[in-house]
């Protein structure tokens, strides 16, 4: 079981004398930013002179380009995206991160994979919220938070967990419930979760639509039915707030009888061997160095695949469909 920590367990004073910035001003660094300040800490953020700065200007908050502001602070909150850190803490902040310095991220990507290998004399932690930006700051503002995980990598300054609780509190997250993890941990089950699971539920709704088109089916009752109505994601909202086999007493006794039958039949019996390969992929880092040879060569697959997706069927039905609904009754 993983330790779990509340706000009685941080102690904010930890950061009085810090500077705290905030790199990259985008989904997690606003919504953390804002939340930091709200709490008190002295934020500022470093950024790309592009539409974020003048975003995190208009918000208050004294930006400076990405190496003024590691060069300013004691702690960094690396929240660029995971694909441009390595790059971006080679080209501005691996100079400037003197002994004592923090170095904290939302994900354990580059650090579990050696892509970023920090000095030993700075402290290395994770607070990784488990919720998009907007949710991050929108909780808090409503005096609640969102659960997050902390992690330390690094312990040079003996005050690391200290450090990571007190900016996991700063941001509100231990108003819900921090838990202690590991860089390894939240990466592989993150990246686990995207490839195998979320995977699985893209292939399974491309294969239900097409077969049903196929069979005369028209595509605005199946896309309804499917996730349009927005019943698909208030089942999963309903599987977190009431259980995941518990929300089947909202549905009709048919469906749950349905669903219980045909789930154990609707899988290809060697999927759990496909999950396992998948997995083995992400721990011996089979799955980062192909990441990075795509990034290397300026992301061919990636772009092929997106715009195959995007020029599923899906996308322009889904447009009519929505234009329907709008229109109402
Ligand atoms: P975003 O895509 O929102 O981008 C963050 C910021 O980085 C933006 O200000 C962006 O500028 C800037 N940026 C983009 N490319 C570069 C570059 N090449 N050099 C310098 N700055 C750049 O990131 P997220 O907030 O989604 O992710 C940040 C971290 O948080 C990641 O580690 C991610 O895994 C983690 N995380 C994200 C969650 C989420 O909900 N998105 C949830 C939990 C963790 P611009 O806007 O101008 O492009």
């Amino acid at each position: 079981m993983n330790h779990v920590y509340y706000d009685s367990d941080a102690d904010l004073s930890i950061l009085d004398e810090a500077t705290v910035a905030v790199i990259g001003y985008g989904n997690q660094g606003r919504a953390q930013a804002m939340n930091m300040r709200d709490s008190g800490v002295h934020v500022i953020v470093g950024n790309v002179h592009d539409a974020s700065w003048e975003k995190a200007e208009q918000d208050g908050f004294e930006v400076y380009t990405i190496a003024e502001a590691a060069q300013r602070a004691s702690i960094l909150c690396f929240l660029v995206p995971d694909e441009v850190q390595k790059d971006v803490y080679q080209d501005s902040i691996k100079a400037v991160m003197e002994e004592g310095k923090t170095l904290s991220f939302s994900h354990g990507y580059n650090i579990r994979f050696g892509l970023i290998i920090p000095s030993p004399t700075v402290d290395v932690v994770m607070v990784a919220p488990r919720m998009i930006g907007v949710a991050v700051r929108q909780l808090y503002l409503q005096g609640s938070g969102v659960p997050a995980y902390v992690a330390v990598w690094q312990d040079a300054s003996g005050l690391a967990r200290e450090k990571a609780l007190a900016l996991a509190k700063a941001i509100g997250a231990t108003r819900r419930g921090v838990f202690e993890t590991t860089f390894a941990m939240e990466t592989e089950i993150d990246l686990f979760m995207e490839q195998a699971v979320w995977a699985a539920v893209l292939c399974v709704f491309t294969i239900a639509y097409d077969l049903l088109l196929e069979e005369g089916y028209p595509p605005d009752e199946v896309l309804l039915e499917m996730y349009v109505s927005g019943e698909a994601a208030e089942v999963f909202k309903r599987m977190s707030g009431i259980g995941f086999f518990k929300q089947l007493h909202l549905h009709s006794r048919t469906s749950q009888y349905g669903q219980l039958t045909r789930s154990r039949r609707v899988f290809p019996s060697d999927l759990r061997d496909t999950f396992k390969e998948i997995l083995e992929e992400i721990r011996n880092g089979t799955f980062a160095q192909e990441w990075e040879e795509e990034k290397r060569k300026g992301f061919p697959l990636f772009k092929r695949l997106l715009e195959e997706a995007s020029g599923h069927p899906f996308n322009e039905e889904e447009e009519r469909l929505k234009k329907l609904l709008a229109s109402g009754p």
